[in-house]
């Protein structure tokens, strides 16, 4: 497929744009989206970018039953020239490449999507807020579209691209949140999908979810599924512990998302020559570490709040309080780090940012 077989069609009603300081995530949507079928036999076809609008869906589609889908979730920054960059947005179509592998779904041309993408995010540019903080939410996905009640994998899908606006994960500035330790429930484990970034996923931690909120915590704690004894991940992240000096992250075993921002953090802290392990670690470890002074650091990592600070951990019914309930020095080192990188204040050092050219094909 060639960038020049896109039909754009453009919107005659442009939206008003939120104000800065109104932006909620995921709630306002740009003036286009990218759209692309796939029929079997014929592969991928008809890409096009055309006004944001309501999809038209058999009540049959396989999505609606069976949930074959997918999804990523990257974001557009305006630099303080007024550029537009994204974040190794390479990285993000090759792991949705690789969640359509698992849940039986084709794969896409990475080079071409980026093109649709930055095709997209040029049609829409003046939707990207400029103030401090804020970005575009870019979630590219693919729903399977057959009308077909058999269990099988679709012949038809869609593959979207929507954006949205978003303000600030932290209003008042990086805050530690508190995080109850799972010991009931399971994300994923070993052999299942939870390497895949599939819907399903988070339709089957809501639950977990809603029980410690109840109790006043922010996010979960995942252990793994078998034994319950080792981390997985927090909420929808991945999760990184500072003990004794040394920074621990679990090691990818089937069962955790291999996270972008997981990566650029372990990629950033070997340039600072610190030491960073991937491994298999267990809650017990960190209590020990926590009950001998040790546990100096906790945060969740993930492309929406990009650093999130740990505060506290609930674990059997105790209360595990981290840096005193506020944000560790690493934790924001690597917050400002990783959010200039993205925004285009510091330089590049490790080449991750990719800029969008002005080019608005019509
Ligand atoms: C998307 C996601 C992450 C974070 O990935 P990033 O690429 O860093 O945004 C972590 N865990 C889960 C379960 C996710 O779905």
């Amino acid at each position: 497929m060639k960038e020049q077989d896109m039909q754009i069609t453009l919107s005659t009603a442009k939206k008003v744009k939120p104000q800065a300081d109104q932006l909620e995530f995921g709630k306002q949507f740009t003036d286009h989206m990218f759209i692309m079928d796939y029929t079997q036999g014929q592969g991928w076809h008809d890409p096009r970018i055309v006004p944001y609008q309501p999809l038209t869906l058999e009540p049959s589609a396989m999505i609606f039953h069976y949930g074959q889908s997918v999804f990523e979730g990257l974001k557009a920054y305006a630099s303080p020239e007024d550029e537009v960059i994204l974040f190794r947005p390479e990285k993000n179509f090759q792991r949705l490449n690789s969640s359509n592998g698992r849940l039986c779904i084709p794969d896409v041309d990475v080079d071409f999507a980026l093109k649709a993408l930055k095709t997209l995010i040029s049609v829409d540019k003046e939707w990207i807020p400029q103030e401090e903080g804020t970005s575009l939410y870019i979630r590219p996905f693919i729903i399977a579209t057959e009308p077909y009640l058999g269990v099988s994998s679709s012949h038809n899908y869609q593959f979207i691209i929507i954006m949205s606006p978003v303000g600030s994960y932290y209003k008042e500035g990086i805050h530690p949140v508190k995080i109850a330790v799972e010991s009931a429930f399971t994300r994923a484990v070993n052999g299942g999908t939870g390497e895949a970034k599939t819907g399903g996923n988070y339709a089957s931690s809501l639950k977990a979810q809603e029980v410690s909120e109840k109790m006043g915590y922010a996010q979960v704690l995942w252990l793994d599924g078998v034994e319950k004894k080792y981390i997985e991940e927090v909420g929808s992240m991945n999760v990184f512990f500072k003990i004794n000096g040394e920074i621990i992250t679990p090691a990818l075993n089937g069962s955790i998302l291999p996270g972008i921002t997981r990566d650029s953090i372990i990629e950033l802290l070997k340039h600072w020559n610190l030491p960073v392990t991937e491994r298999r670690i267990s809650m017990e470890e960190v209590y020990e570490a926590y009950k001998s002074g040790l546990l100096e650091e906790a945060f969740g990592t993930g492309t929406a709040a990009v650093i999130s600070p740990i505060g506290e951990f609930l674990w059997n019914g105790e209360e595990m309080i981290v840096q005193n309930g506020e944000t560790g020095e690493l934790s924001k080192k690597l917050y400002d780090t990783l959010t200039d990188i993205q925004r285009g204040k510091i330089e590049d050092e490790l080449n991750w940012t990719m800029k969008v050219e002005e080019k608005v094909t019509q």
